[in-house]
C-alpha cells in the first residue's frame, strides 16, 4: 500500500525528486486541504505524467467511506474502513445555528473499559496512524463544503470518538500539529478538544506541544470508590492524583477544563455527589451532563426532571454546569454509541 501523502510536511514534500517544479507541492497542498481533491487525476494544473507518478506512489486518504447513516436531527455518522479491513466511526454534527464539529476517532477500539460507552465493550484493536485520523477530519471536511446549510467556514474537532487520545498520544500529536499547520488546514487550537478518561501523566505532554487546546477529562463521579467501578483507569490515576495535577497543570498553562460527567441514575446523582462536586475549584472546572446513552430505554437513564434537578443543585453550590443533549440517537451517533458495528457481526 502506498504512503499517504498526508504523512508529509509541505518542506519534506517540495524537496521530494519527483516534481518538476518547485511550486509543484504548493499546488498539491491547496488541492488537498483548501479543495478537498483527493484524487491526483482530479488535479487538473498537474502536467499528466506527474498525476500518474503521484498516483503510483502516493496516496491520500487512508480510509474508504463503507457506510453512513443520517439520523432524524441531521447528524451524520461514518463507518470507516482502514487498510486491515478495520473500521472506526466518525460523527458529523451541526449545531442549532448550523455551526459544524467532527468527532474523530483516535484509536479502533479502546482498552479503558468505561462501562458507560460502547467502544470499551471492543477492547483495543489498534492504535490509529496520523494518517488515518487526518484522514476522516478531511473526508468530514469535504462533506461540510458541499454542505449548503453550512455558513461558517470554521469548524470544530473533537477527539471524543473511538479511543482514548492520550493512548496514543504521538500518532495524535503529529495528527494535531498538521490540522494547525498553516500550510495544511490551519485550524485553531482552540477549536480542538481533547478528551481524556484521566491519564494524569501524558496530559502535560499534550499541553506543552499545545497550550491553547481544550481539554475535557471524564469525570463521572467525585468519589473514588465509585469512579473506580464505572471507570477502571481510575485504579491507576486516583482523584487525588488527578485533581492535583489538573490543578498544578492550570497554575502553568491556564487552561480551563471540562469536567465530562454521564448522569447515572442512583449512581452518581446522590446528595453526597452533589456535596462532593461543590469542593472542585469553580475557576478551573466546569462540568458537562451528559445523560446516559448506552442503550435505547436504559434504565439507569434520568428523566427530564432528575436530570433538571441535579443540575440546579450544581448550579446552586456555585458550579458552572453545562448540559450535552442527546443528538443521532437513533443512529447510534451519540455520546458513549460509538461501535465498530462489523464487529459484532463477527467480520473481523
Ligand atoms: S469513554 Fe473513552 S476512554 Fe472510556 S472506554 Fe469509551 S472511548 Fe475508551
Amino acid at each position: 500500500m502506498n504512503d499517504s501523502i498526508l504523512n508529509f510536511r509541505f518542506d519534506g514534500l517540495s524537496e521530494r525528486e519527483i516534481f518538476d517544479k518547485p511550486y509543484r507541492a504548493g499546488q498539491i497542498f491547496k488541492f488537498i486541504y483548501e479543495n478537498c481533491i483527493f484524487d491526483f487525476n482530479d488535479m487538473t494544473n498537474i502536467p499528466l505524467n506527474l498525476r500518474k507518478s503521484l498516483s503510483e506512489n502516493f496516496r491520500i486518504l487512508s480510509i474508504v467511506e463503507s457506510a453512513r447513516r443520517t439520523s432524524s436531527d441531521g447528524v451524520i455518522k461514518f463507518l470507516f474502513e482502514l487498510d486491515d479491513k478495520n473500521c472506526v466511526e466518525s460523527v458529523y454534527l451541526k449545531d442549532k445555528n448550523n455551526r459544524v464539529t467532527f468527532c474523530i476517532s483516535s484509536q479502533c477500539g479502546c482498552r479503558m473499559g468505561c462501562a458507560f460507552c460502547k467502544t470499551g465493550d471492543m477492547g483495543l484493536i489498534r492504535n490509529l496512524r496520523a494518517d488515518e485520523i487526518l484522514s476522516q477530519v478531511l473526508y468530514l471536511y469535504k462533506i461540510m463544503k458541499g454542505d449548503a446549510s453550512v455558513v461558517d467556514k470554521y469548524f470544530n474537532i473533537v477527539f471524543m470518538g473511538m479511543g482514548e487520545p492520550l493512548d496514543n498520544l504521538t500518532n495524535v500529536e503529529t495528527a494535531i500539529s498538521k490540522l494547525i499547520d498553516k500550510k495544511n488546514l490551519g485550524i485553531s487550537q482552540t477549536r480542538i478538544t481533547v478528551s481524556t478518561c484521566g491519564i494524569a501523566d501524558k496530559i502535560e505532554d499534550l499541553l506543552k506541544k499545545f497550550p491553547n487546546i481544550t481539554l475535557a477529562v471524564s469525570l463521572n463521579s467525585p468519589e473514588q470508590s465509585e469512579r473506580e467501578k464505572m471507570m477502571p483507569v481510575s485504579k491507576k490515576y486516583p482523584l487525588n492524583l488527578l485533581f492535583q495535577e489538573l490543578k498544578r497543570l492550570y497554575g502553568v498553562y491556564k487552561n480551563r477544563i471540562t469536567l465530562e460527567y454521564v448522569l447515572i441514575k442512583g449512581v452518581n446523582m446522590r446528595r453526597q455527589d452533589v456535596d462532593l462536586l461543590s469542593q472542585i475549584d469553580k475557576d478551573i472546572f466546569h462540568i458537562n451532563l451528559i445523560p446516559i446513552n448506552v442503550g435505547g430505554d436504559d434504565p439507569r437513564r434520568p428523566s427530564e426532571p432528575e436530570i433538571k434537578s441535579f443540575m440546579d443543585k450544581l448550579t446552586a453550590v456555585g458550579l458552572k454546569v453545562t448540559r450535552r443533549y442527546r443528538r443521532g440517537a437513533d443512529i447510534n451517533a451519540d455520546c458513549g454509541q460509538l461501535f465498530y458495528e462489523k464487529f459484532v457481526e463477527g467480520v473481523v
